[in-house]
Protein backbone atom coordinates (compact mmCIF):
# COMPACT_ATOMS: atom_id res chain seq x y z
CA UNK A 1 0.00 0.00 0.00
CA UNK A 2 1.27 3.52 -0.90
CA UNK A 3 0.12 7.07 0.39
CA UNK A 4 -2.04 7.32 -2.42
CA UNK A 5 -4.28 4.25 -0.69
CA UNK A 6 -5.08 6.61 1.97
CA UNK A 7 -8.26 7.85 1.48
CA UNK A 8 -7.92 12.43 2.45
CA UNK A 9 -9.56 12.77 5.71
CA UNK A 10 -13.36 12.95 5.71
CA UNK A 11 -15.09 14.77 8.26
CA UNK A 12 -15.02 12.42 11.22
CA UNK A 13 -16.67 13.17 14.25
CA UNK A 14 -15.41 11.00 17.21
CA UNK A 15 -16.73 11.11 21.30
CA UNK A 16 -16.55 8.75 24.11
CA UNK A 17 -17.45 7.14 27.68
CA UNK A 18 -16.44 5.56 29.78
CA UNK A 19 -18.15 2.24 30.65
CA UNK A 20 -17.72 2.39 34.71
CA UNK A 21 -21.30 2.67 35.22
CA UNK A 22 -24.87 3.22 33.12
CA UNK A 23 -25.18 6.65 31.33
CA UNK A 24 -26.43 9.82 33.55
CA UNK A 25 -28.61 13.16 31.93
CA UNK A 26 -25.30 15.04 32.65
CA UNK A 27 -24.26 12.88 29.36
CA UNK A 28 -27.11 13.32 27.71
CA UNK A 29 -27.62 16.84 28.28
CA UNK A 30 -23.88 17.60 27.15
CA UNK A 31 -22.80 15.59 25.00
CA UNK A 32 -25.42 12.62 23.80
CA UNK A 33 -27.94 15.19 22.41
CA UNK A 34 -25.13 16.86 19.93
CA UNK A 35 -24.10 13.33 18.65
CA UNK A 36 -27.22 12.40 18.03
CA UNK A 37 -28.20 15.70 16.20
CA UNK A 38 -24.62 15.36 14.09
CA UNK A 39 -25.01 11.70 13.46
CA UNK A 40 -25.92 12.29 9.79
CA UNK A 41 -23.67 15.21 9.03
CA UNK A 42 -20.42 13.40 10.27
CA UNK A 43 -19.23 10.29 10.27
CA UNK A 44 -19.28 9.14 13.56
CA UNK A 45 -17.61 7.18 15.48
CA UNK A 46 -18.16 6.09 19.22
CA UNK A 47 -15.75 4.71 21.46
CA UNK A 48 -16.69 2.76 24.21
CA UNK A 49 -13.71 3.91 26.41
CA UNK A 50 -12.74 0.02 28.50
CA UNK A 51 -8.89 0.15 28.63
CA UNK A 52 -9.44 3.81 29.37
CA UNK A 53 -12.19 2.82 32.17
CA UNK A 54 -9.22 0.66 33.66
CA UNK A 55 -7.02 3.37 34.77
CA UNK A 56 -9.06 3.59 37.67
CA UNK A 57 -11.41 0.29 37.66
CA UNK A 58 -8.48 -1.75 37.05
CA UNK A 59 -9.38 -3.77 40.24
CA UNK A 60 -13.07 -4.18 38.99
CA UNK A 61 -12.21 -5.43 34.98
CA UNK A 62 -16.02 -7.07 35.36
CA UNK A 63 -17.69 -3.88 36.13
CA UNK A 64 -16.07 -2.45 33.35
CA UNK A 65 -17.35 -5.47 31.29
CA UNK A 66 -20.94 -5.31 32.67
CA UNK A 67 -21.26 -1.64 31.71
CA UNK A 68 -20.16 -1.63 28.06
CA UNK A 69 -23.90 -3.77 27.60
CA UNK A 70 -25.41 -0.82 29.48
CA UNK A 71 -23.66 1.96 27.57
CA UNK A 72 -24.40 0.33 24.07
CA UNK A 73 -27.77 0.39 25.65
CA UNK A 74 -27.90 3.57 26.48
CA UNK A 75 -26.63 5.15 22.94
CA UNK A 76 -29.35 2.92 21.61
CA UNK A 77 -31.99 4.55 23.29
CA UNK A 78 -31.06 8.15 22.96
CA UNK A 79 -31.57 7.97 19.21
CA UNK A 80 -27.92 7.26 18.39
CA UNK A 81 -28.22 5.06 14.81
CA UNK A 82 -26.45 2.21 13.64
CA UNK A 83 -26.49 3.26 10.12
CA UNK A 84 -24.90 6.46 10.89
CA UNK A 85 -22.42 5.61 13.63
CA UNK A 86 -19.84 3.41 14.44
CA UNK A 87 -20.40 1.91 17.92
CA UNK A 88 -16.08 0.66 18.63
CA UNK A 89 -14.97 -1.28 21.23
CA UNK A 90 -11.35 0.52 22.09
CA UNK A 91 -9.89 -2.53 23.69
CA UNK A 92 -10.64 -4.63 20.81
CA UNK A 93 -8.41 -1.85 18.52
CA UNK A 94 -5.05 -2.50 20.37
CA UNK A 95 -3.30 0.10 18.09
CA UNK A 96 -5.03 2.99 20.02
CA UNK A 97 -2.47 1.46 22.99
CA UNK A 98 0.23 1.61 20.50
CA UNK A 99 -0.41 5.08 19.26
CA UNK A 100 -0.73 6.43 22.75
CA UNK A 101 2.89 4.67 23.76
CA UNK A 102 4.57 7.00 20.80
CA UNK A 103 2.64 10.13 21.62
CA UNK A 104 3.47 8.61 25.49
CA UNK A 105 7.29 11.07 23.72
CA UNK A 106 5.66 14.17 22.77
CA UNK A 107 4.58 15.34 26.24
CA UNK A 108 6.32 16.18 29.47
CA UNK A 109 5.24 14.68 32.89
CA UNK A 110 5.51 17.99 34.28
CA UNK A 111 2.72 19.10 31.24
CA UNK A 112 0.29 16.65 32.20
CA UNK A 113 0.85 17.65 35.71
CA UNK A 114 -1.04 20.70 35.24
CA UNK A 115 -4.29 19.08 33.72
CA UNK A 116 -6.95 20.51 35.39
CA UNK A 117 -9.33 18.13 34.60
CA UNK A 118 -7.02 15.84 35.85
CA UNK A 119 -5.97 17.33 39.16
CA UNK A 120 -9.17 17.47 40.23
CA UNK A 121 -10.05 13.96 39.57
CA UNK A 122 -6.93 13.03 41.27
CA UNK A 123 -8.22 14.65 44.75
CA UNK A 124 -11.63 13.78 44.16
CA UNK A 125 -10.08 9.74 44.01
CA UNK A 126 -7.42 10.53 46.90
CA UNK A 127 -4.60 9.07 44.91
CA UNK A 128 -1.97 12.23 45.90
CA UNK A 129 1.04 10.79 44.73
CA UNK A 130 0.12 7.00 44.55
CA UNK A 131 -2.12 7.87 41.38
CA UNK A 132 -1.65 5.03 38.99
CA UNK A 133 0.61 5.88 36.04
CA UNK A 134 -2.02 4.45 33.42
CA UNK A 135 -4.80 7.24 34.99
CA UNK A 136 -1.99 10.13 34.89
CA UNK A 137 -1.75 9.67 31.73
CA UNK A 138 -4.95 9.10 30.10
CA UNK A 139 -5.41 12.16 28.55
CA UNK A 140 -2.41 11.14 26.11
CA UNK A 141 -4.75 8.09 25.12
CA UNK A 142 -7.60 10.22 24.64
CA UNK A 143 -4.94 12.11 22.21
CA UNK A 144 -4.47 8.34 20.38
CA UNK A 145 -8.00 7.92 20.24
CA UNK A 146 -9.28 11.26 18.57
CA UNK A 147 -6.56 11.42 16.43
CA UNK A 148 -6.45 7.60 15.20
CA UNK A 149 -9.54 8.20 13.96
CA UNK A 150 -8.56 11.42 12.34
CA UNK A 151 -11.34 13.29 13.99
CA UNK A 152 -12.17 16.92 13.06
CA UNK A 153 -14.85 17.23 15.73
CA UNK A 154 -15.30 16.26 19.20
CA UNK A 155 -18.23 16.56 21.12
CA UNK A 156 -17.91 16.81 24.85
CA UNK A 157 -18.50 18.51 28.34
CA UNK A 158 -16.13 21.12 29.33
CA UNK A 159 -14.20 18.82 32.06
CA UNK A 160 -12.69 17.40 28.40
CA UNK A 161 -11.50 20.83 27.10
CA UNK A 162 -7.95 20.25 28.32
CA UNK A 163 -7.92 17.21 26.88
CA UNK A 164 -8.51 18.37 23.24
CA UNK A 165 -5.91 21.41 23.44
CA UNK A 166 -3.52 18.58 24.88
CA UNK A 167 -4.52 16.61 21.95
CA UNK A 168 -3.90 19.64 19.52
CA UNK A 169 -0.44 19.95 20.90
CA UNK A 170 0.25 16.55 20.21
CA UNK A 171 -0.58 16.77 16.56
CA UNK A 172 1.20 19.66 16.24
CA UNK A 173 4.51 18.23 17.57
CA UNK A 174 3.99 15.08 15.63
CA UNK A 175 3.71 16.94 12.66
CA UNK A 176 6.22 19.09 13.69
CA UNK A 177 9.03 16.11 13.93
CA UNK A 178 7.53 13.44 11.71
CA UNK A 179 4.85 14.49 8.95
CA UNK A 180 1.60 16.00 9.48
CA UNK A 181 -0.25 13.17 8.97
CA UNK A 182 -2.81 14.02 12.16
CA UNK A 183 -6.03 15.55 11.99
CA UNK A 184 -6.15 18.89 14.40
CA UNK A 185 -9.34 18.14 15.89
CA UNK A 186 -12.11 21.05 17.41
CA UNK A 187 -13.82 20.50 20.60
CA UNK A 188 -17.37 20.90 20.48
CA UNK A 189 -19.29 21.87 23.40
CA UNK A 190 -22.96 22.24 24.21
CA UNK A 191 -25.48 24.54 25.55
CA UNK A 192 -25.17 22.62 28.87
CA UNK A 193 -21.11 22.66 29.10
CA UNK A 194 -21.48 20.99 32.50
CA UNK A 195 -24.71 19.83 34.33
CA UNK A 196 -24.39 20.08 38.35
CA UNK A 197 -24.87 16.77 40.37
CA UNK A 198 -28.29 16.28 42.90
CA UNK A 199 -25.84 17.29 45.44
CA UNK A 200 -25.40 20.33 44.02
CA UNK A 201 -21.84 19.86 43.31
CA UNK A 202 -20.63 20.84 39.95
CA UNK A 203 -20.70 18.24 37.94
CA UNK A 204 -22.99 15.26 38.35
CA UNK A 205 -20.75 12.11 37.37
CA UNK A 206 -21.20 8.66 37.43
CA UNK A 207 -18.74 8.13 39.95
CA UNK A 208 -19.64 10.69 42.16
CA UNK A 209 -22.83 9.36 43.19
CA UNK A 210 -25.01 12.27 42.79
CA UNK A 211 -26.48 11.14 39.11
CA UNK A 212 -29.63 10.33 37.64
CA UNK A 213 -29.45 7.68 35.14
CA UNK A 214 -30.75 7.53 31.69
CA UNK A 215 -32.18 3.74 32.72
CA UNK A 216 -33.76 5.17 35.95
CA UNK A 217 -37.11 4.26 36.56
CA UNK A 218 -40.22 6.80 37.17
CA UNK A 219 -40.34 6.21 40.46
CA UNK A 220 -36.62 6.50 41.42
CA UNK A 221 -36.39 9.51 39.43
CA UNK A 222 -39.08 11.04 41.66
CA UNK A 223 -36.95 9.93 44.71
CA UNK A 224 -34.00 11.70 43.51
CA UNK A 225 -35.39 14.84 42.69
CA UNK A 226 -37.13 15.33 45.64
CA UNK A 227 -34.16 14.58 47.55
CA UNK A 228 -32.09 17.02 45.73
CA UNK A 229 -29.96 20.06 47.19
CA UNK A 230 -31.86 23.68 46.63
CA UNK A 231 -31.00 26.75 48.63
CA UNK A 232 -30.15 25.59 52.19
CA UNK A 233 -31.23 29.13 53.17
CA UNK A 234 -34.93 28.91 51.38
CA UNK A 235 -36.65 27.41 54.55
CA UNK A 236 -39.89 28.27 54.00
CA UNK A 237 -41.88 29.24 50.23
CA UNK A 238 -42.38 32.80 51.30
CA UNK A 239 -38.54 33.45 51.76
CA UNK A 240 -36.80 34.62 48.65
CA UNK A 241 -34.52 31.85 47.34
CA UNK A 242 -31.68 31.63 45.24
CA UNK A 243 -31.36 30.62 41.86
CA UNK A 244 -28.12 30.91 41.46
CA UNK A 245 -25.86 27.74 41.67
CA UNK A 246 -29.68 25.57 42.40
CA UNK A 247 -29.16 22.50 40.14
CA UNK A 248 -32.70 22.59 39.89
CA UNK A 249 -33.15 25.08 38.31
CA UNK A 250 -29.77 24.45 36.40
CA UNK A 251 -31.69 20.90 35.32
CA UNK A 252 -34.83 23.28 34.19
CA UNK A 253 -32.68 25.24 31.96
CA UNK A 254 -31.71 22.21 30.25
CA UNK A 255 -34.53 19.93 29.63
CA UNK A 256 -37.58 22.25 30.08
CA UNK A 257 -38.33 23.22 26.66
CA UNK A 258 -40.24 26.22 27.82
CA UNK A 259 -37.76 28.60 28.39
CA UNK A 260 -40.26 31.67 29.40
CA UNK A 261 -41.85 29.34 32.06
CA UNK A 262 -38.54 28.76 33.67
CA UNK A 263 -37.45 32.29 33.51
CA UNK A 264 -41.25 33.09 35.14
CA UNK A 265 -40.76 29.89 37.96
CA UNK A 266 -37.07 31.61 38.59
CA UNK A 267 -38.29 35.22 39.28
CA UNK A 268 -41.31 33.57 41.37
CA UNK A 269 -38.82 31.85 43.59
CA UNK A 270 -36.55 34.64 43.77
CA UNK A 271 -39.06 36.92 44.86
CA UNK A 272 -40.29 34.42 47.60
CA UNK A 273 -43.79 32.96 47.73
CA UNK A 274 -42.59 29.22 45.73
CA UNK A 275 -41.88 26.08 47.58
CA UNK A 276 -39.00 23.71 46.59
CA UNK A 277 -41.34 21.32 46.52
CA UNK A 278 -43.33 22.73 43.92
CA UNK A 279 -40.25 23.35 41.68
CA UNK A 280 -39.27 20.10 42.11
CA UNK A 281 -42.80 18.53 40.96
CA UNK A 282 -42.67 20.47 37.55
CA UNK A 283 -39.36 19.14 37.08
CA UNK A 284 -40.31 15.54 37.59
CA UNK A 285 -42.58 16.09 34.87
CA UNK A 286 -40.17 17.94 32.80
CA UNK A 287 -37.34 15.10 33.35
CA UNK A 288 -40.23 12.23 32.38
CA UNK A 289 -41.38 13.81 29.36
CA UNK A 290 -37.16 13.33 28.31
CA UNK A 291 -36.73 10.01 29.51
CA UNK A 292 -40.05 8.08 29.40
CA UNK A 293 -39.50 7.61 25.65
CA UNK A 294 -35.77 6.72 26.17
CA UNK A 295 -36.79 4.18 29.01
CA UNK A 296 -39.11 2.60 26.40
CA UNK A 297 -36.23 2.01 23.84
CA UNK A 298 -33.96 0.88 26.20
CA UNK A 299 -36.58 -2.10 27.30
CA UNK A 300 -36.70 -3.00 23.69
CA UNK A 301 -33.29 -3.35 22.63
CA UNK A 302 -32.47 -4.79 26.35
CA UNK A 303 -34.50 -7.47 25.00
CA UNK A 304 -32.42 -8.51 22.21
CA UNK A 305 -28.77 -8.35 23.34
CA UNK A 306 -27.39 -10.58 20.57
CA UNK A 307 -28.42 -7.75 17.98
CA UNK A 308 -26.90 -5.32 20.70
CA UNK A 309 -23.75 -7.34 20.23
CA UNK A 310 -23.78 -7.41 16.69
CA UNK A 311 -24.18 -3.88 16.63
CA UNK A 312 -21.40 -3.32 18.23
CA UNK A 313 -19.26 -6.01 16.40
CA UNK A 314 -19.87 -4.40 13.06
CA UNK A 315 -18.86 -0.64 14.56
CA UNK A 316 -15.64 -2.08 15.96
CA UNK A 317 -14.85 -3.80 12.49
CA UNK A 318 -14.74 -0.58 10.79
CA UNK A 319 -13.30 1.57 13.85
CA UNK A 320 -10.16 -1.06 13.06
CA UNK A 321 -9.96 -0.32 9.17
CA UNK A 322 -9.96 2.98 9.66
CA UNK A 323 -7.15 2.79 12.44
CA UNK A 324 -5.49 0.38 10.24
CA UNK A 325 -4.95 3.28 7.65
CA UNK A 326 -3.91 6.09 10.44
CA UNK A 327 -1.34 3.49 12.25
CA UNK A 328 0.11 2.88 8.64
CA UNK A 329 1.27 6.14 7.93
CA UNK A 330 1.75 6.96 11.76
CA UNK A 331 4.57 4.28 11.42
CA UNK A 332 5.88 5.41 8.09
CA UNK A 333 6.28 8.61 9.19
CA UNK A 334 8.33 7.47 12.39
CA UNK A 335 10.75 4.96 10.31
CA UNK A 336 9.33 1.85 12.07
CA UNK A 337 10.21 -0.22 9.36
CA UNK A 338 7.88 -2.60 8.21
CA UNK A 339 9.11 -6.09 8.18
CA UNK A 340 6.93 -7.04 4.82
CA UNK A 341 8.99 -3.97 3.24
CA UNK A 342 11.74 -5.46 4.17
CA UNK A 343 14.27 -6.36 1.55
CA UNK A 344 12.42 -3.40 -1.04
CA UNK A 345 13.82 0.47 -1.58
CA UNK A 346 17.33 2.00 -1.90
CA UNK A 347 18.34 1.18 1.81
CA UNK A 348 16.70 -2.40 2.04
CA UNK A 349 13.58 -1.19 3.27
CA UNK A 350 10.71 1.15 2.22
CA UNK A 351 9.33 3.66 4.47
CA UNK A 352 5.38 4.39 3.63
CA UNK A 353 5.95 7.97 4.12
CA UNK A 354 9.21 9.81 3.19
CA UNK A 355 9.49 11.49 6.89
CA UNK A 356 13.39 12.08 6.86
CA UNK A 357 15.33 13.90 3.92
CA UNK A 358 18.68 11.58 3.91
P1 LIG B 1 -16.58 9.00 35.42
O1 LIG B 1 -17.01 9.49 36.76
O2 LIG B 1 -16.45 7.52 35.31
O3 LIG B 1 -15.40 9.75 34.86
P2 LIG B 1 -18.31 10.70 33.87
O4 LIG B 1 -19.69 10.90 34.41
O5 LIG B 1 -17.30 11.79 34.01
O6 LIG B 1 -17.82 9.34 34.47
P3 LIG B 1 -17.27 10.10 31.24
O7 LIG B 1 -17.51 8.76 30.61
O8 LIG B 1 -15.94 10.36 31.87
O9 LIG B 1 -18.42 10.34 32.33
O10 LIG B 1 -17.57 11.28 30.22
C1 LIG B 1 -18.15 11.07 28.96
C2 LIG B 1 -18.53 12.39 28.28
O11 LIG B 1 -19.66 12.96 28.95
C3 LIG B 1 -17.45 13.48 28.31
O12 LIG B 1 -17.50 14.19 27.10
C4 LIG B 1 -17.87 14.37 29.44
O13 LIG B 1 -17.42 15.71 29.26
C5 LIG B 1 -19.39 14.31 29.34
N1 LIG B 1 -20.00 14.52 30.67
C6 LIG B 1 -19.87 13.74 31.74
N2 LIG B 1 -20.52 14.26 32.80
C7 LIG B 1 -21.09 15.41 32.37
C8 LIG B 1 -21.90 16.43 32.97
N3 LIG B 1 -22.24 16.35 34.26
N4 LIG B 1 -22.32 17.49 32.23
C9 LIG B 1 -21.96 17.57 30.92
N5 LIG B 1 -21.20 16.66 30.27
C10 LIG B 1 -20.76 15.60 30.98
MG1 LIG C 1 -15.15 11.41 33.46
Amino acid sequence: MTTADVPAPRPRLLTGDRPTAPLHIGHYAGSLRIRVALQREYETFVLIADVQALTDHFEQPKKVRDNVLEVMLDYLAVGLDPAHVSFVLQSQVPELAELTVYFLNLVTVSHLRQNPTVKTEIVQKGYGEAVPAGFFVYPVSQAADITAFGATLVPVGDDQLPMIEQTREIVRRFGHLYAPILVEPQAVVGRVPRLPGLDGRAKMSKSLGNAIFLSDGADEVRRKVMGMYTDPLHVRAADPGTVKGNPVFAYLDAFDPDGAGVQALKDHYTRGGLGDMTVKRHLVDVLEDVLAPIRERRAESAADPASVWAILRAGTQRGQEVVAQTMHAVRGAMNLTSLEAAGNGPRGWAPSYPAEPD
